[in-house]
């Protein structure tokens, strides 16, 4: 099978932290709030690391994920980032990004003896200890502590998993944290330098109207975010919600809601510096620095880590940052957008490390993923086993699939060279029903896009996008 190279070839690295303080009703992501394991976890992680070691493999994008990363103290964030640039290349200006849900900083520790054994240990004499005495919360200067301390050992973009700024929807949600965490959380990770945040939030909950939207996004807007991740609620089978829904305690929002509420979302942002670049995401067009050295957020240029050194963590000098020069990045649409989601919506190649993550292998078409179990993981791990719960080569359909669902997802639309490329179809000719259809309905239509021509949905084709996707499906 051809398989599209792109711009994207380096690959990236997902590291999976199956761990959160309490499961919220409405996710099917693998974690467990167990923390018993969280030390044997660490060490097979580690493991996993050494056993697929590959230092020449170049490595653009290190995504920290989970689960909550953040309740693991930064020290240990430190030694599995110390282990990623031991097996692999990790490229200078890499993106490394850690996702944080605020409230869950705390001062749990895990303490490792460096005199004895280093890191590994047996079970009679253990390296590596973890006093689950202390469980409560940080606060103010624990927070920006702990986040100055995950700056400096190498994270430069956060994922802030705030969900909203309404406390009453944070409870619906059941989410561990309060709106005035999330701010304090937000704020310490501007006062401690951090220049690239992204901010999770969650809308369309039952009687949800476009007020009490704009609220979360207004309050969100006053962080000056670098990128806003917006997901509508949905009810995945298998999750608490999703039985309540069944069982008619919940009731979700109508078609009709939901589809002004995203239209709002993607009209409101927009018009506020935000590139809708895919169908949850937005990205800033322009950078706080940028106009004459002037913070808009009023955090950034207060921070003595800047000004001393004209460095942030994102490692980009004030002075050259990509934004200042022309504005233009080599996206050509904000120097914000994911860089590590772009590998998947690029189909390029990643390695996932953890419990239940997955991995992609561009040049073999392979995709391969972990057990969704820790103790599973840990055991096949101390036989020296690598984790893995299956593999598939993809056939030429699940690859055009793939192809197609990605592409419609994002603003950059489907290349239709591309598609012609790996199918071997001229695209304007296999899909001319699909394409004839979505004109006239005018949800989407082609473009001359970063010099390619493209085939895009708006945001109209967005709101319908799993029928677009269907009528696309259908053809292949
Ligand atoms: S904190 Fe995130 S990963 Fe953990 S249960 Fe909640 S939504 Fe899922």
């Amino acid at each position: 099978m051809i398989v599209l190279k792109d711009n994207c070839a380096k690959a990236g690295i997902y590291i999976h932290i199956p761990f959160c303080r309490e499961k919220c009703p409405y996710c099917n992501f693998y974690s467990v709030s167990d923390h018993s394991r969280i030390t044997p976890f660490l060490e097979a992680l580690l493991l996993e690391l050494d056993l697929r070691s590959r230092p020449s493999m170049e490595v653009d994008t290190i995504y920290i994920g989970g689960g909550t990363p953040s309740i693991l103290p930064s020290h240990t964030i430190g030694m599995i980032m110390a282990s990623i640039k031991k097996n692999f290349n990790v490229l200078d200006g890499a993106e490394v990004t850690m996702e944080i849900n605020p409230g869950t900083f705390s001062r749990e520790r895990f303490f490792h003896d460096e005199t004895n054994r280093g890191f590994f240990h047996d079970e009679t004499n253990r390296g590596f200890f973890h006093d689950e005495t202390n469980r409560d919360d940080v606060t103010g200067d624990g927070i920006a502590g702990e986040l100055k301390a995950l700056g400096e050992m190498g994270i430069n973009r956060l994922s802030v998993g705030v969900q909203s700024f309404q406390d009453d929807k944070l409870k619906f949600l059941r989410r561990i944290h309060s709106s005035a965490k999330a701010r304090e959380t937000l704020k310490a990770a501007r006062d401690v330098g951090f220049g690239n945040i992204c901010l999770d939030l969650i809308y369309g909950l039952p009687g949800e109207n476009t007020v009490s939207w704009r609220k979360d996004m207004d309050a969100a807007l006053g962080f000056m975010p670098d990128h806003l991740s917006c997901y509508m609620l949905s009810y995945e089978p298998g999750t608490p919600m999703y039985d309540g829904m069944k069982r008619g305690v919940i009731k979700p929002l109508g078609e009709e809601e939901s589809a002004a509420l995203f239209r709002d979302t993607s009209l409101y942002l927009s018009q506020r510096g935000y590139f809708h670049y895919e169908v949850s995401n937005f990205a800033r067009r322009s950078h706080p620095m940028e106009a004459g050295g002037k913070d808009f957020t009023g955090f950034a240029r207060r921070n003595p880590q800047i000004e001393a050194g004209g460095k942030d963590f994102t490692g980009f000098d004030r002075r050259s940052h990509p934004m200042e020069a022309g504005g233009k990045d080599v996206t050509g649409s904000s120097h914000f957008v994911s860089r590590h989601n772009e590998k998947y919506w690029n189909i390029s190649s990643y390695l996932g490390f953890g419990p239940s993550a997955h991995s992609y292998d561009a040049d073999k078409v392979l995709r391969f993923w972990n057990v969704s179990d820790v103790p599973g993981y840990i055991a096949l791990l101390r036989q020296g086993t690598l984790p893995v719960g299956g593999r598939e080569v993809l056939t030429r359909e699940q690859y055009l699939m793939e192809f197609i669902m990605l592409g419609l997802r994002r603003a950059k639309g489907i290349d239709v060279h591309g598609f012609s490329k790996v199918s071997g179809h001229e695209f304007k000719i296999f899909f001319d029903n699909v394409i004839k259809r979505i004109t006239a309905l005018s949800w989407g239509g082609f473009e001359k896009k970063y010099s390619r021509e493209v085939f895009a949905l708006n945001r109209d084709g967005w709101i319908f996008l799993d029928t677009v996707t269907s009528w696309f499906v259908d053809q292949l």
